[in-house]
This record gives C-alpha cells, sequence and structure tokens, in this order.
C-alpha cells in the first residue's frame, strides 16, 4: 500500500528532539539492556539474493526488546515519583518488561490485569516480582483501576508504546542495527501499537536517510494499519492470531506514534497466518530459535515474497514469549506437511 512519501524534512525539525532521546536512551540504558547480536540468515539470503540478517532481540531478559522502552521510561522519573511505583495494564511483553526492571531497581510495580488472564500469564509476571492486581473482567476493567492507582496513589503509568521515552527505548534497537550493519537498506520491523516501529524508523533514518523501514503486521486485526488507510486512529475487532503481541489498538487519543508511522514508515506489510507460522517454522529449522509469531513476521515476509529487497537488509525477531502447546502445534504443522509431501513422493 502507498503511503503519504517519507518526509526527511520532519526528522531534522519536527522529530529533531526525539531523535536525541534515542542517543539519551542509549547511554541511559547501558548497563540495564544486552546489546544483542545481529546473525547472518543463509537461507533468506540466498532466496533474497542479498544479504539477511536477523537482530535478535527475543534474547534480551524477558524474553522480548519491550525491556528496552520500559527501562527508559522508569530511568527518566525523577526520583520522588519513582519512590511511589510504577504501574501498567499488560498481559503480555510490556508487563513482564515493567515487573523486571521495576524489580532491578527495587522498585514497586503492580500489574493490573483481568480475570480472563489465563493463569499461567498472571503467574509468570508475579514470578518477576510485580504485585498482581485483578480486576474486572476486561482490559478496559484493568486500565481503570490502573489509571485510579496513579491517581489516588501518585503511581507513575508505564504506557506499551505511545510515549516518547518509551518509543527512544525501541529506538536504541535501531541504532544497534545500524552499527552492527552499517550498509543495511531495508528493516522490517513487526508493528503493533508502532512504539517499536516508530523508535527504530527515527534511528536508522537519521544514520541512514536512504533506509526502507518496513511494518509488518497480521491481517487479522491490523489497528495501526487501519488507521494508516483511514488517516487517523481507528479501533479494528481484535481476532485471534499466531502474532498475539501485535494485538490491541493503538488509541484513539494516540498523540506519538500514529503521527511518527505515517511520516517515518516506507510501508506496512500484512501477513496470513499461514505465512506467519512458516516465518516461526524458518527460524526454528534454520536457527534453532523458539521465536513468538510477532516476532516471525520479518522473515515470513521475506519467505512469503511480499518485500522485495534492493539491498542488505535485518528482520528484527523480537520476543520468544510463546505457549508451548502453540509452538509445538505450529512445528508439528510443518512435519506433517512434509510427510504427507514426502508420502505422496514415494506413492508417485
Ligand atoms: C509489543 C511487541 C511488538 C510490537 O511493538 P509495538 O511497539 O507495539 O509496535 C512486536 N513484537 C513483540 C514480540 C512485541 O511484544
Amino acid at each position: 500500500m502507498a503511503y503519504p512519501a517519507f518526509r526527511p524534512d520532519r526528522i531534522n525539525h519536527g522529530f529533531g528532539p526525539l531523535v536525541s532521546h534515542v542517543l539519551d536512551a542509549r547511554l541511559r540504558l547501558a548497563g540495564h539492556i544486552r546489546h544483542t547480536p545481529l546473525v547472518p540468515c543463509p537461507a533468506l539470503s540466498a532466496q533474497a539474493g542479498h544479504t539477511v540478517a536477523l537482530k535478535l532481540d527475543l534474547l534480551q531478559e524477558t524474553g522480548s526488546f519491550k525491556l528496552r522502552g520500559a527501562t527508559n521510561r522508569i530511568l527518566t522519573l525523577p526520583p520522588q515519583r519513582r519512590a511511589r511505583g510504577v504501574v501498567t495494564a499488560s498481559t503480555g511483553n510490556h508487563g513482564r518488561a515493567v515487573a523486571h526492571a521495576a524489580a532491578r531497581l527495587g522498585l514497586r510495580a503492580v500489574v493490573c490485569l483481568s480475570a480472563l488472564v489465563p493463569a499461567n500469564k498472571v503467574e509468570a509476571v508475579r514470578a518477576l516480582g510485580a504485585e498482581v492486581r485483578i480486576v474486572g473482567r476486561s482490559q478496559d476493567d484493568a486500565t481503570v483501576e490502573a489509571q485510579r492507582l496513579v491517581r489516588e496513589e501518585g503511581m507513575a503509568w508505564i504506557a506499551p508504546f505511545d510515549d516518547p521515552a518509551v518509543i527512544a527505548g525501541q529506538g536504541t534497537l535501531g541504532l544497534e542495527v545500524v552499527e552492527d550493519l552499517p550498509e543495511v537498506t531495508t528493516v522490517l520491523v513487526p508493528l503493533s501499537g508502532g512504539g517499536l516501529a516508530a523508535g527504530v524508523a527515527l534511528a536508522v533514518k537519521t544514520v541512514r536517510p536512504k533506509a526502507r523501514v518496513i511494518g509488518v503486521s497480521m491481517e487479522r486485526g491490523a489497528a495501526m494499519h487501519a488507521s494508516l488507510l483511514a488517516g487517523r486512529p481507528v479501533d479494528v475487532e481484535e481476532c485471534p492470531t499466531l502474532a498475539d503481541s501485535l494485538g490491541g489498538g493503538i488509541g484513539l487519543a494516540n498523540r506519538h506514534t500514529f503521527d511518527l508511522c505515517r511520516d517515518l514508515l516506507d510501508d506496512v506489510m500484512l501477513l496470513t497466518e499461514t505465512e506467519i507460522a512458516a516465518g516461526m517454522r524458518h527460524l526454528h529449522h534454520c536457527h534453532g530459535l523458539t521465536a513468538e509469531g510477532a516476532a516471525a513476521v520479518g522473515p515470513a515476509a521475506l519467505l512469503a515474497g511480499k518485500v522485495r529487497l534492493d539491498g542488505p537488509a535485518v528482520c528484527l525477531v523480537t520476543g520468544g514469549n510463546v505457549d508451548r502447546e502453540t509452538f509445538r502445534r505450529v512445528i508439528a504443522a510443518a512435519d506433517a506437511e512434509t510427510a504427507a509431501a514426502t508420502a505422496l513422493h514415494e506413492v508417485a
């Protein structure tokens, strides 16, 4: 799909302060965040005719890049705010990241969850040292309780994506990419609320203005894609998907990531569930990785031939928090397909 052209003038003017936030975040996060490996992928490189490398941020503590943004946000709180603790309402990678970052810094963290969140997810957050508060029967109810803690107890709300300090923290991933592969021409970024894509695009395009940054989402329930098409933030129906970390809306009152994604992303691709599963199997078979669906969309887009390369490319492999049963099913499905193909071959 075609978006309005990239506007480098906005990087230099409107977005200038945000770029310096990314550099600040890089210094602030030293010692808190791993500089994760960038590894070549021979199979995808052969298929694409250009070097393809994988940025393995699923090796970040807590199993996803979300630790970058959450830690940066918490470290930018003034000491008297930190002392009152932090709160969020995420069930997924952001909740884990906030819990872990707060525990590391010796701060109180409350994660508000709805009664519908499965017990294993609740336990995972608790095991990271956070206080879990179960409220209501929806994500909205949990968010209302979190907002109450902000108002009445002065706790600091740590937003999952629509916050300049979170965007800047995620942007440090983009800086590592251009350091490790300065000749990069394309970066494939899993896209949900757009904090990662915005931060990475700011960092990469500041250093390499001609590089393309392409967002990748699932066909089902891609809120940023629908919003970019509509020209304003819109809600989409949430659907079950292998890329569950890419679900959820961008917020109808979105303040930062919608504008940044509109102005900085070169394109957004959507993938079917079958294509996402193939990406997960590729990462497992060729690299021995347990990647969640959201993290496999870059390789999946290349495997599906949905992105053409004109030079070296990097896929951000963003997280590894997938439940065992789902992962087993995805891997076994391929084995079933292979088995069926072999059987047919033998018959023929
Ligand atoms: C949150 C998340 C994303 C998307 O990040 P946004 O900033 O919301 O666009 C991608 N991959 C994984 C594994 C995530 O947890």
